[in-house]
């Protein structure tokens, strides 16, 4: 709980910056883990962490069968390839980079965020699991026919790569739409989560009409 300083210093900032609300490291913690649990992040992880993918590797904070010994901002806001991809086909990406930059003091496996700070973005907790469970069950029978290593973690790579530069494309309009169709056609294997995604957007075309 906020001590009674930071309930003063909060109140008066409230006034100045009406937008902003006061958050804690924790929360915003919680709020990005339970996100990713809603999305089924799990799923994927599972498939890539079985074909050594894990982006864990090499940390000295993980502790082996006990996972992460020191969650922080810096790893929970950061999305792979696969990850990212999943939001950006979901239309998401945008809202969780937005909350995330909001976020102070991320560093490398992590973090110096303050116990307590002000944002005024929020995340609304959106529940794919269906969606994310046919990526994975993609990724596996992917993972099955490749059986070269590496196939994954450079499947990962590429998707990350082409998705940072259809974030600095913005501007170029040619070039973006250059990335677009790479990124189309790496993601062209999902047959599952395409299946799935289109249903999705017919739902949601079909409940935004109604
Ligand atoms: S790289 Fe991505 S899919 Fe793989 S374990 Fe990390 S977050 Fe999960
Ligand atoms: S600090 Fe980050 S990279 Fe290290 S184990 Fe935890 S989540 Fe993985």
């Amino acid at each position: 709980m906020p001590d009674e300083p930071f309930k003063q210093l909060s109140q008066s900032l409230i006034k100045l910056h009406s937008n902003m609300k006061p958050t804690s490291r924790e929360a915003v913690i919680e709020t990005g883990l339970q996100y990713l649990r809603n999305v089924g992040s799990e799923n994927i992880c599972k498939v890539c962490i079985s074909n050594s993918g894990s982006c864990c590797i090499g940390c000295r904070h993980l502790s082996d069968r006990v996972g992460c010994q020191r969650r922080n901002t810096s790893c929970t806001a950061w999305l792979c390839g696969f990850l990212n991809y999943l939001l950006y086909e979901l239309n998401l990406l945008e809202e969780w980079n937005d909350f995330w930059n909001e976020v102070p003091g991320q560093k490398f496996r992590r973090d110096v965020t303050p116990e307590y700070f002000f944002m005024s973005k929020s995340l609304s907790v959106p529940n794919f699991r269906h969606l994310s469970e046919a990526f994975a069950a993609d990724l596996e029978e992917l993972a099955r026919k490749h059986i070269a290593i590496g196939f994954i973690l450079t499947l990962r790579e590429k998707l990350d790569k082409n998705m940072e530069r259809l974030e600095l494309s913005r501007n170029n309009p040619t070039y973006h739409s250059i990335i677009k169709r790479t990124i189309k056609e790496l993601a062209s294997p999902f047959h599952r989560f395409h299946e799935a995604l289109d249903e999705y957007r017919l739902c949601t075309a079909k409940r935004d009409k109604d």
